[in-house]
């Protein structure tokens, strides 16, 4: 089934400055720690040296004498503030490897945070997925390390274009994809993540549905449903750059490799991969099926994340990094940690209604 219609933005915004966070009051709660030693020394060597045989495939060891300290200081600043770090499949290895409490995609993170007895989450990732944090635990203080991580598909919608299309199509149900803000989220029916993103729209016994920012994922919901897809013109400007022709090129000197692509993909790149499914989806297919080598057509952290874990899969790199997610280092989780910097906050009327649209994709996961 075609796209009905499709609004919004024909080119993809940059990213908007956050909107709903503040200045730090955590600091006032929790107060301010002194800044550790980064100095070198023999036990800076010995305590981490076993995180980096977690990443000693991906990270040239000329690197590590520069993390090791970072490591070692914000795994011991966990435990003095009791806090948790959540790291996005496309956090870099030293942070998804080295400090991270939990990995995965948005709504794992997310819901790992709900089951944490934490007084802090500190968010590696973008700001969408600390305020998604922030949304699912209100009562926990939520920080991200740099305000100015934002997302090309968060930014192309706000909440006055979600009413506009209310009131454009009235009684149109209108689903939101995780990949937006809280003021978004507070406007629709339900969300949704790129691995249900077809369940969702299905459970909603609609004929047609307003499925939004991402147009790529819209398109891709719309050629496996018979639902009339109303869509928005957003989209991932990682995802967005891969070309259907450089994977045939890829295919062409080596006819057995194996590509797998994101649902944010154009569709004709889609339409080369033998697998298509969400960050959590494709780190399943690569750990069940073992390829020889493989294509991951996503953000390129990600393929060094999964060649940590698997060094016997050789990964083909269509590198394409994603500028906000890697605004986040190890010195500013530092930083996040010793200044409760930068603390997410939303206004508790759109975090209550924000909830109700994830709960009940979460609820319709069962
Ligand atoms: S990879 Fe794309 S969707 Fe993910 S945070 Fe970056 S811009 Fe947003």
């Amino acid at each position: 089934m075609p796209i009905l219609q499709a609004f919004g933005p024909s080119v993809t915004h940059q990213p908007l400055p956050p909107s709903a966070t503040g200045r730090s009051a955590a600091s006032s709660r929790w107060g301010v720690l002194p800044a550790p030693s980064l100095e070198w020394s023999p036990q800076v060597e010995r305590e981490p040296a076993h995180l980096y045989e977690r990443i000693k495939a991906v990270v040239p060891a000329i690197e590590w004498p520069f993390f090791a300290p970072y490591v070692r200081a914000i795994n011991a600043l966990k435990r003095d503030r009791n806090a948790v770090i959540l790291a996005h499949n496309y956090q870099t290895p030293e942070i998804y490897n080295c400090v991270a409490d939990f990995v995965g995609d948005s709504l794992q993170l997310a819901r790992e945070a709900m089951k944490v007895d934490a007084d802090i989450i500190v968010q590696c990732g973008v700001h969408f997925m600390a305020e998604t944090s922030k949304i699912l635990n209100p009562d926990k203080t939520v920080l991200i390390p740099d305000l100015k991580a934002g997302c090309s598909l968060a930014a192309s919608i706000t909440g006055e274009d979600v009413r506009l299309l209310r009131a454009k199509f009235p009684g149109v149900p209108v689903v939101a994809y995780v990949n937006t803000s809280a003021e978004v989220k507070a406007e629709v029916d339900i969300c949704c993540t790129s691995s249900n993103a077809l369940e969702v729209v299905e459970s909603l016994g609609s004929d047609t549905v307003i499925f939004l920012p991402d147009q790529y994922l819209a398109k891709y919901v719309a050629g496996h449903t018979k639902v009339k897809i109303i869509s928005w013109q957003g989209a991932c400007e990682v995802h967005e750059r891969f070309t259907a022709e450089e994977l045939r090129n890829y295919r062409a000197g080596d006819p057995s490799l194996q590509i797998i692509a994101h649902p944010e993909c154009p569709p004709d790149v889609i339409e080369e991969a033998d697998y298509t499914g969400s960050t959590a989806g494709m780190i399943d297919w690569v750990r069940k099926n073992r390829p020889r080598r493989v294509v991951m057509v996503t953000e390129c952290s990600m393929a060094d994340n999964v060649q940590a874990e698997l060094p016997d899969v050789e990964f083909v790199r269509p590198c394409n990094l994603c500028p906000h997610m890697k605004r986040i280092t190890l010195p500013k989780i530092l930083d996040s940690l010793v200044y409760l910097k930068e603390e997410v906050v939303i206004d508790p009327a759109i975090a209550a209604r924000a909830r109700r649209s994830v709960e009940r994709m979460v609820n319709l996961k069962g």
